[in-house]
C-alpha cells in the first residue's frame, strides 16, 4: 500500500522538505519515500490534514480532506503519518512524532472510545465522559492470564504486580492530570485491579470501601468537575508473602478547608453535608435538628445544590454502609454527623452588633443553641469564645471584645476547624481497621491521586501549594525518565547523544531555598504580627526578583515560572492561611465539649496550662505545633518523595478531552497543553531517539543462547551475544553493547521472541 502511495507521488512533492523532520524523527522507518499526506495549521490554530499538491519554493498548495484548496508556506507543513499507522497502540511506533501526530493518534482511538494509549513507558488515558466497556472481571482475567496487551490502567497494575514479585521491590502507580481529567476514577479502577486479587477476609473489599467515604468528606462539586477531589491521597497496599493483600494505609495531603465556609457560586461545599441534609433517617433528622441544605448559610452562598444525576440521599446510605465496613462503630458515625451537623449550624448563627465599634454578641437563637447542644457545652460559653479573645498584652491578662468581622472569622475558623479534624479523625479510623498499625513484612503498591497543575485567573495559597507539589513530582518524573536513562547509557559506556531536558530544580529552589526561599520568607512573615498580605508581597520582590523564576507584579501579587507554565499568585489571605491559627480561646472550649468532639482531636488538642497564654496556639499535634501550613506540606511532600524513590514507579498521565465534561469532544488546544504539560511529548521523543530495550550480556545469552546455530568457541556471556545478533541479522544501527548491557531500539528483540517461543 505504501508503495503505491509513494509511486503516485508528484514530483514537485518529493522535493518538500520538511522543517521539523529531524527535530522529531530520529530514525524514520518511511524517511526514503516523502508521504504525500502533510499536517498544516490553519490561521484558527487547527491542525488539518492534507494532499500537498504542488510546491514552488517556499510556497505549497494543500487540499485538504475538508475539501479546501490552500496555499501555504512548505516551512509550515509537516509529514503525515502512514495510514497503516493510524490509531497505534505506542505513540512511540509513530513515523513522525510531531504535535498534530500525536494528537491526531489519540484522537483516531478516542472517537472509538479507545481512551488508553502508551506514551512509551507512560500510559495516557483520556476522559471519556460516559461509560465505556473496558472494565469488569472479563477484562480483569484477560490481562491477568495475559491474553489481553492493549494499553490499559489494568495492564499497569498487573505490570507493578509482576515487577513487585519478580523484583522484589515495592511499586507506585502515580497519576497525574488536571482537575476532571480522571485521576480518581482511574485510581480506582487501578484499585479493583489490585483487589482482584484478594486477600481474605473481606480486606480488598473494604479497601474499596474507603473511596464513598473520602470522596464524600473530601470531594465537591466545582467549576471543573462534579466529583472534585480537594485532598490528596496517596494510598499504599501491603501485600502478604503469598502475593495476597494483607492490609492498606492511606494519606492524605492538604484538604481545602476554605471551602467548607465558602465556595464560588455554582459550586457546591462537600458532598457529604448535602448528602447528610438529604439522607439522614427521621430519628437522626430530630436528634441533630436538620434541615434541607437550601437552609444553612453555608450551604445556600451558592446557587447550587444538587449535581444532575446524583441522588444525594441514595449516597447517604452508600457512605454509611461504607462507613460500617471499614469497622467505624455507629455511635462513631453519630458523633461525626452530629459534628457535620454543628459546623452547618455554626453558619447559622446570628451575631449582633452591640456598641458603636462594632463589638457583638451572638444572638440567643435557634442557631447558637443548636450549636451548644450539638458540641455539648453552654450558650454563654460558645459566646464567650466567639466574641471575645484572652490575650496578653505587656504582661497583663486581658480580655478582648471582637469586632463582626473578627467574630465572623473566628466561627469560620472553629467550622473549618472542627471539619478538617474530622476528615483526618476518619482517615485514622479507616487506617486502623485496614491494618495499618500492624507490623508490615510484605510488600506493597501504592497509587497516587494527587491534584494536577491549577492555573486560573485567580491563584491563591491554594494554588501555591499544589503547583509546588507538581514541581516536586514533575522532578521525580524527570528524574526517573530522563537522568536516570540517560545515566544507565553513559555508565555502560554507551554512545548516545545527551537529550536536554527541561530540569526544574530551579523553580524548586525558588520555593525550598533557606532563608530566601518562597516558603521560607512566607514563614518568616508569617511570625510577624504586624505583617500584611502586601508586606509580603513586597518581602518576596525584594529578596527574589533577581531569580528568573520569580517576577514581582504590581501590589499584592507575584509570578512564578513553573515547568507548565507562569502562574500569577495573588497573596490576599495567604499569611491567615499559612498559619492556620486557632485562638486559644477556642481550644478551650473544644477541650470544654461534652460530646465526643475532644476524642476525636485527641492528641491534637492543645490544651494550655497556661489560661491567659500570650499568643494564639494551634490545634495540632503538640511536635507540630509550630509548624505553618506551607512547612508542613513541604514536610509531608518530602516524606512522598522519599517514599516514591524507593520504589519502581508507572506513570498514568490523565487527559481532559473538553472542558464541558461532555462525551465525543475532543479539544485540540486543550488536549496539547495537558500533553505539553504533563511532559508526554518529550517522553515519546526522548524514548524513541533512545534504546528503550535492555538486557544484561548474561540475561541474553542464556534467554536465546539455545537458539544458536552453530556453537561459540568461547563461552562468555558477550561472545555469545554478539553470535546471537550476528546469526539474526539484527542491524548495528539497531543496537548497541555497553559494558554490562545490550542496549535495543524500539522493536528489535520481538524477533528473537518469536523464535524463542516458537522453539
Ligand atoms: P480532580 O482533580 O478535580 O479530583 P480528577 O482528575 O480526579 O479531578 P475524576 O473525578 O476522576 O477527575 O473524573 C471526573 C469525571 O470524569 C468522573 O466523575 C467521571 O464522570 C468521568 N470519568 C473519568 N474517568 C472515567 C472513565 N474511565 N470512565 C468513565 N468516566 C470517567
Ligand atoms: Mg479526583
Amino acid at each position: 500500500k505504501l508503495e503505491e502511495d509513494a509511486n503516485g507521488v508528484d514530483s514537485a512533492s518529493s522535493r518538500i522538505s520538511f522543517q521539523n523532520e529531524s527535530k522529531w524523527d530520529d530514525h524514520s522507518s518511511y524517511g526514503a519515500k516523502k508521504t504525500l499526506q502533510a499536517w498544516c495549521r490553519l490561521s484558527n490554530g487547527k491542525w488539518a490534514l492534507g494532499k500537498v499538491l504542488s510546491t514552488t519554493g517556499s510556497e505549497s498548495v494543500l487540499s485538504t480532506s475538508e475539501g479546501k484548496v490552500l496555499k501555504v508556506s512548505t516551512e509550515s507543513l509537516l509529514p503525515a503519518n502512514p495510514e497503516i499507522l493510524n490509531g497505534v497502540d505506542d505513540l512511540m511506533q509513530l513515523s513522525y512524532l510531531h504535535e498534530p501526530s500525536v494528537l491526531y493518534n489519540l484522537q483516531y482511538r478516542y472517537d472509538q472510545d479507545i481512551i488508553y494509549t502508551k506514551a512509551g513507558p507512560v500510559l495516557v488515558a483520556i476522559n471519556p465522559f460516559k461509560k465505556v466497556r473496558l472494565y469488569g472481571n472479563d477484562f480483569i482475567e484477560g490481562y491477568k492470564r495475559q491474553k489481553m496487551d492493549k494499553p490499559h490502567v489494568y495492564a499497569i497494575a498487573d505490570a507493578a504486580i509482576r515487577e513487585m514479585k519478580r523484583d522484589e521491590v515495592n511499586q507506585s502507580i502515580i497519576i497525574s492530570g488536571e482537575s476532571g481529567a480522571g485521576k480518581t476514577e482511574t485510581a480506582k479502577i487501578a484499585m479493583q485491579y489490585l483487589a482482584s486479587l484478594g486477600g481474605g477476609s473481606g480486606i480488598e473489599y473494604e479497601i474499596l470501601q474507603t473511596n464513598p467515604i473520602l470522596e464524600a468528606f473530601g470531594n465537591a462539586k466545582t467549576a471543573r468537575n462534579n466529583n472534585s477531589s480537594r485532598f490528596g491521597k496517596l494510598i499504599e497496599i501491603h501485600f502478604g508473602a503469598t502475593g495476597r493483600i494483607s492490609g492498606a494505609a492511606i494519606q492524605t495531603f492538604l484538604l481545602e478547608k476554605s471551602r467548607v465556609v465558602q465556595c464560588a457560586d455554582g459550586e457546591r461545599s462537600y458532598h457529604i453535608l448535602y448528602q447528610l441534609c438529604a439522607g439522614a433517617p427521621k430519628s437522626l433528622r430530630e436528634k441533630l435538628n436538620l434541615r434541607k441544605a437550601e437552609f444553612y448559610k453555608y450551604l445556600n452562598q451558592s446557587s447550587c445544590r444538587s449535581i444532575v444525576g446524583v441522588d444525594d440521599s441514595e449516597m447517604f446510605f452508600a457512605v454509611m454502609e461504607a462507613m460500617n465496613v471499614v469497622h467505624i462503630s455507629k455511635e462513631d458515625q453519630d458523633t461525626v454527623f452530629a459534628m457535620l451537623a454543628a459546623v452547618l449550624w455554626l453558619g447559622n448563627i446570628s451575631l449582633k452588633v452591640i456598641d458603636n465599634e462594632n463589638h457583638i454578641t451572638v444572638v440567643s437563637d435557634e442557631g447558637a443553641h443548636t450549636v451548644a447542644k450539638l458540641l455539648g457545652c453552654t450558650f454563654d460559653s460558645l459566646n464567650m469564645a466567639l466574641s471575645t479573645r484572652k490575650m496578653t498584652v505587656r504582661n497583663e491578662k486581658i480580655v478582648q471584645k471582637l469586632t463582626l468581622e473578627q467574630a465572623m472569622d473566628t466561627r469560620d475558623a472553629l467550622a473549618k476547624s472542627i471539619y478538617a479534624s474530622l476528615f483526618e479523625w476518619i482517615v485514622e479510623q479507616i487506617n486502623m481497621s485496614l491494618g495499618s498499625g500492624k507490623r508490615r513484612t510484605g510488600r506493597s503498591i501504592s497509587i497516587l491521586d494527587i491534584y494536577g497543575f491549577e492555573s486560573f485567573t485567580r491563584n491563591s495559597f491554594e494554588q501555591f501549594c499544589i503547583n509546588y507539589a507538581n514541581e516536586r513530582l514533575q522532578q521525580h518524573f524527570n528524574r526517573h525518565l530522563f537522568k536516570l536513562e540517560q545515566e544507565e547509557y553513559i555508565e555502560d559506556g554507551i554512545d548516545w547523544a545527551k537529550v536536554d531536558f527541561e530540569d526544574n530544580q530551579d523553580c524548586l529552589n525558588l520555593f525550598e531555598k533557606k532563608p530566601l526561599g518562597l516558603l521560607s520568607l512566607l514563614d518568616e512573615e508569617s511570625t510577624f504580627p504586624n505583617a500584611t498580605d502586601l508586606t509580603l508581597a513586597t518581602k518576596l520582590k525584594q529578596h527574589l526578583d533577581s531569580n528568573p523564576c520569580f517576577k514581582g507584579e504590581r501590589g499584592k501579587a507575584f509570578t512564578v515560572s513553573h515547568y507548565a507554565g507562569e502562574v500569577m499568585y495573588n497573596t490576599a489571605g495567604f499569611l491567615e492561611k499559612n498559619r492556620d491559627l486557632l485562638h486559644v480561646d477556642l481550644i478551650q472550649l473544644l477541650a470544654s465539649c461534652t460530646c465526643n468532639l475532644p476524642q476525636i482531636f485527641a492528641a491534637k488538642m492543645l490544651v494550655q496550662s497556661d489560661d491567659y497564654p500570650s499568643g494564639p496556639a494551634r490545634l495540632s499535634g503538640a511536635d507540630s505545633q509550630k509548624l505553618s501550613v506551607a512547612t508542613k506540606f513541604k514536610g509531608q511532600l518530602f516524606q512522598l518523595m522519599q517514599r516514591l524513590e524507593s520504589t519502581t514507579p508507572h506513570f498514568i498521565r490523565c487527559i481532559k478531552p473538553n472542558s464541558l465534561q461532555q462525551p465525543g469532544i475532543y479539544e485540540q488546544e486543550l488536549v496539547l497543553s495537558q500533553l505539553k504539560c504533563c511532559g508526554v511529548l518529550e517522553v515519546v521523543r526522548i524514548s524513541r531517539s533512545g534504546y528503550p530495550t535492555r538486557m544484561t550480556h548474561q540475561k541474553f545469552a542464556r534467554r536465546y543462547g539455545f537458539l544458536l546455530l552453530e556453537s561459540v568457541a568461547s563461552q562468555d556471556p558477550l561472545s555469545v551475544s554478539v553470535a546471537i545478533l550476528l546469526q539474526f541479522n539484527i542491524l548495528p544501527d539497531m543496537y548497541q553493547v555497553g559494558y554490562t548491557k545490550l542496549f535495543f531500539r524500539t522493536g528489535q528483540i520481538g524477533l528473537l521472541e518469536d523464535t524463542r517461543n516458537r522453539t
